[in-house]
């Protein structure tokens, strides 16, 4: 096992200094040596078609893709589909729609089985060179005799066959003669190399299964360790990124080739995977989540999936400048999700229109008011943000305001309404709290306020201040919406379904300001002082937003 250190530079502790970039050094070094002759610097991003992409893939594609565009080369989507069970044409094209989404432009789009004839030529190359055999040995056999860490490994009874019968089985292998883990075609390297990756491994197994590319050409599969190389190779890859439980197969990668005397081989290039608190990252724990009910779907708002990150109402720039702001680095460390979320807020901040609604709604009567009067105000879309412009909303002697907007005895420095204390209504007027009304049950059924007419927003008049500005909805016009606040999957950063969080998903009822009508599906809104929401996009029939991101940071460690 790689040794992982933790609290490296650029570890998840680190975010106020700019992401240094390792492997861009690398890189600069292989310029300028020249390593390459002066081909183009040449990426991959290679998943394996068997999962939806979730936002660790998104750190390795942004890696991938702006690392081509910085040397100005190229970069490849490769469907990394070797293993014929787990694989399915669905997966392929939400990732195709992925990558794009996430703004990046592939060079060549390409399936490792794409090569498996070349990789089977590659195999016979092997064998003749004395460097492959075929082994009977059973997979628990195999396991036996691979040592362990501290004891070498035995060397397989099948290890001394002629060439002529290993090409003589292997063919057998391919033409579906031997049924599935009958036999193995294995590396002839080192059964006494301190790395267990090197201990003779396995490069071709049988498997009579249909592949979604090849169907039921091939009986034979090539091994993830074989295969990869290879792929790369071909289609001229210069420098091979991948995550870090792979540095101690890099030696395999190499070893293949080198013995395949392959020119300008790619340079296989190691970095930590990204790590979320409160979500779980990989595509078993995804599906099982799935599949068991958890969740809606691979889609689900709640999934760090790319397809929930976008029905969540996240745009690509916001992940994009997350994987710019974590950087990369060689030591495994845990991401708070609170910089995603730092990430999104910044990126809708000037970007979107601000809307009233209302929570736990409290009816606001304003006695003072012309009775059965009403008019109109013109409120800022965006505080921030001027260009975006005004829209009207209706004000009358009737209102709601938010339920936490209101406490009859108030704790200390709460500056909202309570009786006897004045308040600003967001764009409207100042209002005082004179009563409180209440049913028989002691429930309030209103507050009975006064308004200043002076006040008006915007007429620069005011003679006073006051400490709380509150915003509010006109009662009678107001829309009645379904919310959907979405907290975090996991309670702790765990893939364990005892983690799950029973509370990630809370359905509530508001009041919103009439304007949210026009809220087309898919639009992002400000609901003001609550959060960002994006109206849903899979129903229609009913006004329904998810919650985007809250307001408030709980990230303290970055600065802005
Ligand atoms: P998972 O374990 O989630 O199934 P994987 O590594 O098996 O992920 P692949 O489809 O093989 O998924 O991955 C495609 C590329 O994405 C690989 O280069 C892999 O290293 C990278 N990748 C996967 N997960 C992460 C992560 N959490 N952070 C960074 N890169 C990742
Ligand atoms: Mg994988």
């Amino acid at each position: 096992m790689a040794e992982i250190k933790s609290g490296d530079a650029n570890g998840a502790g680190n975010l106020e200094r700019p992401a240094s970039n390792f492997i861009h050094n690398i890189i600069d070094r292989d310029l300028r040596e020249n390593r390459y002759e002066g081909r183009p610097v040449y990426t991959r991003f290679p998943p394996e078609p068997n999962g939806y992409l979730h936002i660790g893939h998104a750190k390795s594609i942004y890696l991938n893709f702006t690392t081509a565009e910085k040397y100005s080369g190229k970069c490849n989507l490769r469907f990394d589909d070797t293993n014929p069970v787990k694989e399915d044409t669905e997966y392929v094209e939400s990732i195709k729609a992925d990558v794009r989404w996430l703004g990046f432009k592939w060079d060549g789009l390409f399936f490792a089985s794409d090569y498996f004839d070349r990789m089977y030529e590659c195999a016979l190359i092997l064998i003749k060179k004395g460097r492959a055999f075929v082994d009977d040995l059973s997979a628990e056999e195999i396991r036996q005799y691979r040592g362990t860490l501290t004891e070498p490994g035995r060397e397989s009874p099948f290890r001394g066959r002629s060439v002529e019968e290993n090409l003589s089985l292997f063919e057998g292998m391919k033409e579906g003669k031997y049924a599935d883990g009958e036999k193995v075609l294995r590396a002839k390297i080192d059964m006494a190399s301190p790395n267990i990756n090197m201990r003779d491994p396995v490069l071709y197994r049988i498997a009579r299964a249909e592949h979604h590319n090849t169907g039921d050409k091939w009986r034979v599969y090539p091994m993830y360790d074989y295969a990869h190389p290879i792929e790369d190779a071909i289609e001229g890859i210069t420098h091979s990124i991948c995550t870090l439980e792979f540095e101690d197969h890099r030696p395999l990668y190499d070893w293949v080739l080198a013995e395949l005397e392959w020119p300008l081989p790619p340079r296989q290039i190691e970095f930590a995977r990204l790590n979320l608190t409160n979500t779980v990252m990989s595509k078993r724990s995804l599906k099982e989540l799935v599949d068991n009910g958890d969740v809606e779907g691979w889609d689900d708002p709640r999934m760090p999936t790319v397809a929930g990150l976008r029905r969540r109402g996240i745009t690509p720039e916001a992940i994009r400048d997350f994987c710019e702001r974590i950087g990369v680095a060689k030591a495994n460390s845990t991401v708070d999700i609170a910089l995603l979320e730092h990430c999104v807020r910044e990126d809708l901040r000037r970007r979107v229109e601000s809307r009233n609604v209302v929570e736990n709604p409290v009816r606001v009567v304003i006695t003072n008011y012309p009775e059965g009067g009403a008019e109109t105000l013109r409120l800022e879309n965006n505080g921030e943000n001027p260009s975006l412009g005004t829209r009207s909303a209706r004000f009358s002697g009737e209102l709601y305001i938010d339920g936490d907007d209101f406490m009859e005895k108030p704790v200390k420095k709460y500056f909202r309404l309570f009786p006897g204390n004045e308040v600003r209504l967001k764009g409207a007027y100042f209002i005082k709290c004179e009563d409180v009304v209440k049913d028989s049950a002691g429930n309030i059924s209103e507050l009975r306020c006064t308004y200043d007419p002076a006040t008006k927003s915007g007429g620069g008049n005011e003679q006073r201040k006051v400490k709380g500005t509150i915003h509010w909805v006109d009662a009678k016009t107001a829309m009645r919406i379904k919310v959907r606040k979405y907290d975090y999957l996991m309670l702790e950063g765990e893939s364990s379904e005892s983690a799950l969080n029973p509370d990630s998903l809370r359905e509530i009822e508001a009041f919103a300001e009439s304007s949210i009508t026009d809220a087309k599906p898919g639009e992002r809104y400000q609901f003001f002082r609550h959060g960002y929401y994006m109206a849903d996009e899979t129903t229609d029939s009913e006004k329904v937003f998810n919650l985007i991101v809250g307001l408030k940071s709980s990230w303290k460690k970055v600065t802005v």
